[in-house]
């Protein structure tokens, strides 16, 4: 596709489906909603090399939704339509919004999420209809920025994993690839789109080769941490690593793969609605009980709960660390706390 024709695939896009693309709104980037090309302000891969600040997560796990509403007779409301609940992965005819522009970290990051939410044995119903309605058409990374570092966990500039289409810089043109019949769907009828010519694929395997040589710089010894970290809970490393943490939680808002919550009743005299919030186990009263007793009574232990999780007790239970290296808890943390520091800490022991 050439890339003046771009803004042509975005309404083609936005002529069928509800579209989101991450938007400077107010100085933050985040996926929001538009109805043409006028209103994304000039989006385009060139236009987008850095990762949007907010994740991707939001789109189907939203920082707080309504689950139901209820009434005083016992009469309960469900706002969200949960009835898209086939098989595993988007459902070829059902889908009804596509998010436009994610990055390859975001799009791996909602496989971690199905791990939780559309689990074998558990599956979210809120989460699992938006999953299987939802399209992504992914922006390959020719820019990786400073604090990424994707392929020290399994994930890449040019990663496919999640993607249902992915659309990498050509030269003077975009070069875009399906994965999946929802991407095929997303693709046909658009009639600018020509079979991609040596000179363009040229380019965009130059520009992977680039981009991932970039990200070697990048290394963080994370499978060594993963590693030692099993036999580490009780290690003095801890008192250290953790002391500049503010218990702010910046970092797992911003994760695309944290995934805490908290369920609770806002009640009125005739009815209410039950809402469910992200929570965050880097405050304490995560884990307070009613009893008064906290087991993780100081950050040192919050800290510790949130780096043990994400690269020991998910790697034991789903077979990979619960982080994508997007290095959004790395840029926004607001004292430099590095948890890539932190990994090469435990990977040395
Ligand atoms: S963003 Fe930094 S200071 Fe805030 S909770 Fe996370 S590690 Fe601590
Ligand atoms: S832990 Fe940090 S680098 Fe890893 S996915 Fe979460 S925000 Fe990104």
């Amino acid at each position: 596709m050439r890339k003046r024709d771009f803004g042509a695939f975005v309404n083609h896009l936005a002529a069928s489906c509800e579209l989101f693309v991450p938007l400077d709104v107010g100085g933050m980037t985040l996926f929001s909603a538009i109805d043409s090309s006028d209103t994304c302000n000039g989006l385009g891969l060139e236009n987008t090399t850095a990762l949007p600040k907010r994740p991707l997560k939001e789109l189907f796990f939203p920082q707080e939704e309504v689950l139901f509403a209820f009434d005083a007779g016992g009469g309960i409301e469900t706002t969200e339509d949960t009835s898209a609940q086939p098989g595993g992965g988007v459902s070829p005819s059902g889908v009804v919004r596509v998010a436009l522009g994610v990055r390859p970290c975001d799009a791996r990051s909602l496989t971690i999420l199905d791990l939780v939410f559309d689990a074998a044995d558990y599956k979210d119903p809120y989460y699992v209809s938006r999953r299987r309605r939802t399209a992504l058409v992914t922006f390959a990374c020719s820019e990786p920025g400073m604090a990424c570092f994707c392929t020290s966990v399994g994930g890449g500039p040019f990663d496919e994993t999640g993607s249902d289409v992915v659309c990498a810089d050509g030269g003077e043109e975009y070069v875009m690839w399906p994965l999946s019949a929802a991407g095929e769907g997303l693709l046909e009828g658009f009639a600018a789109l020509r079979e991609a010519g040596e000179e363009e694929l040229e380019a965009v395997r130059k520009a992977r080769a680039a981009a991932e040589a970039r990200l070697a710089g990048n290394s963080v010894p994370v499978e060594k941490a993963v590693s030692k970290l099993g036999g580490a809970f009780d290690r003095p490393e801890w008192d250290d690593v953790h002391r500049k943490c503010l218990g702010c939680a910046a970092c797992t808002y911003l994760c695309p793969t944290c995934h805490c919550f908290d369920i609770g009743d806002e009640a009125t005299r005739t009815g209410g609605e039950r809402v469910r919030n992200w929570d965050s186990c880097m405050f304490p009263l995560f884990t307070l009980h009613a009893s008064g007793h906290n087991p993780r009574p100081s950050r040192k232990e919050r800290f510790r709960q949130r780096i043990m999780h994400k690269f020991n007790y998910f790697v034991e239970n789903h077979g990979t660390a619960a982080c994508v290296g997007c290095g959004r808890c790395v840029e926004n943390c607001p004292v430099n706390l590095d948890v890539r520091k932190v990994l090469e800490v435990f990977a040395a022991l």
